[in-house]
């Protein structure tokens, strides 16, 4: 079908700002919080009706932040993650033997830590709003970008745009390169259902004998593998309690096609059920379970990476490599959910080589948020510079938190001095950084 052409036509501004963060996930809350808190006026504009992006929306509800000696994600991480604590919405999760979970949170206790942060910073939410096209100055530079309302089109503008909507929506319509998928056949990590389940009495749970457990595991293991239950690698119901969020019930396909997505959300929830029914007639404990909730959204992992000014690989991840222009620490293994979709995970090989060497964490670049072809443009959080293996790592939302902090500062720094996004001096932003609570050690060449 052929392109209609629009009418040239005048919009309304909706608002006018320093910072425009687009999208409010881990990352574009940092970014928000960071940049209000230096000083800027910010408005965040995010497509959902409350902030967290996965964390909250999708129900992706584990943080990382040890290189299992010790924490080296701190600032906004640590604080919200001690707000979280002060206020019971944080438990501490063991996970498999030799992996380094630190945290689990409630979904909901975030939502309202988070959206708290933001008043406190002075931020502008706007929450049910798409930030769409954006308005590109003669030079390159992005001025703002044009949203749909219940009352029609109008623009926000702003000095400094930071891109955090998880897809680099942003920056791709703007003119930036971007990657998609790995490079054998462009397809990227699987998606993923996650839910909540409740009416589970645990005690009868517990009280199974380890050979109706193995006994139990062994036939679902099978009915999976024969397609009578869908595709899953974690599917022990026994490590499962009420308001437990499972990280099962993958789909693969791409994230950006919306059509697709519709039916691989309404597929992942068909699969929970699934679960579901074969768990209330299979195990003890089980029989009254039910759905507390799905994902508002389908869990995404991966779609589009930025082209940026340094892209940060495999190597620079598992070599615990250290980069002189670094915001922050990254401790995450190489863990790639399988882009086809059978649930498997590069880290369920229990594969040592998949994992940044313990005690050691590799530096996330500054470099890797900026781009060389709109300047006053920067993206955080998963939509970052990285390869496909990279990305595997870095894309966990400690890290995404790491970047958003990063850059919203930057954002403030450059705005205050003047200056554009490649002009501020590095030490100056880390040890910004650093006052703010961000761990930052071992830096080549710096202080
Ligand atoms: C199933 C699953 C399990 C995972 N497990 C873990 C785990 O155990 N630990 C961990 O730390 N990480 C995990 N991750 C990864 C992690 O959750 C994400 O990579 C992380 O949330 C990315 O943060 P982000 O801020 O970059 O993007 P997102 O969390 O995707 O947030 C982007 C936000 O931008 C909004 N947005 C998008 N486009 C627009 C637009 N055009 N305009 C306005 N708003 C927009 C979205 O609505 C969303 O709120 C998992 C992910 C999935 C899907």
């Amino acid at each position: 079908m052929p392109d209609i052409m629009l009418p040239v036509r005048s919009v309304p501004i909706l608002a006018q700002c320093d910072v425009l963060v687009c999208g409010g996930g881990p990352a574009g809350v940092a970014a928000a919080v960071a940049a209000g808190r230096h000083g800027a006026s910010v408005v965040l504009l995010e497509r959902w009706p409350r902030v967290g992006g996965m964390a909250t929306t999708a129900l992706v509800n584990i943080w990382h932040r040890s290189d299992r000696e010790k924490i080296v994600i701190r600032g906004l991480a640590q604080e919200s993650v001690d707000r979280l604590g002060a206020e019971g919405w944080l438990s501490t999760y063991g996970g498999p033997e030799g992996r380094h979970e630190t945290e689990s949170f409630d979904p909901e206790g975030l939502t309202l830590v988070w959206h708290r942060m933001l008043q406190e910073a002075g931020v502008r939410v706007i929450c049910y709003t798409v930030a769409g096209e954006p308005l590109l100055d003669d030079d390159s530079s992005i001025m703002g970008v044009l949203v749909e309302t219940k009352t029609g089109q109008q623009a926000v503008m702003a000095r400094f745009v930071i891109d955090a909507s998880g897809d680099g929506d942003v920056a791709a319509k703007a003119g930036v390169g971007f990657d998609f998928g790995r490079e054998a056949d462009d397809l990227v990590q699987g998606m993923t259902m996650m839910y909540g389940l409740c009416g589970i009495d645990e005690a009868a749970r517990d009280a199974m004998t380890q050979a109706q457990r193995e006994s139990i595991i062994a036939d679902m293991t099978k009915r999976i593998e024969e397609g009578e239950l869908p595709p899953s690698k974690t599917a022990n119901p026994t490590w499962y309690g009420n308001r437990v969020i499972p990280n099962m019930c993958p789909v693969a396909g791409n994230p950006l096609d919306e059509e697709e997505l519709t039916e691989l959300t309404v597929l992942g929830r068909e699969r929970v059920f699934a679960f579901l029914e074969y768990w209330r007639k299979t195990v003890p404990g089980f029989e009254n379970a039910c759905v507390e909730q799905t994902g508002h959204s389908l869990g995404i992992r991966e779609s589009r990476r930025i082209h940026g000014l340094k892209t940060l690989t495999a190597e620079m991840v598992l070599g615990a490599i250290k980069q002189p222009d670094a915001i922050g620490h990254g401790v995450w293994m190489i863990d790639i959910h399988d882009p086809e979709g059978s649930g498997y995970t590069t880290w369920q090989d229990r594969n040592k080589t998949n994992m940044v060497p313990e005690g050691q964490s590799y530096h996330i670049p500054l470099a890797m948020c900026l781009n060389d072809t709109v300047p006053n443009l920067a993206v955080a959080g998963r939509c970052a510079s990285s390869t496909h293996e990279g990305h595997s790592s870095v894309r966990v939302q400690s890290h995404c938190i790491v970047m958003g902090q990063g850059v919203g500062t930057l954002a403030a720094m450059a705005l205050n001095a003047g200056v554009g996004l490649g002009e501020v001096h590095v030490r100056a932003l880390q040890e910004a950084l650093r006052e703010d609570g961000v761990y930052l050690e071992d830096v080549p060449g710096g202080a």
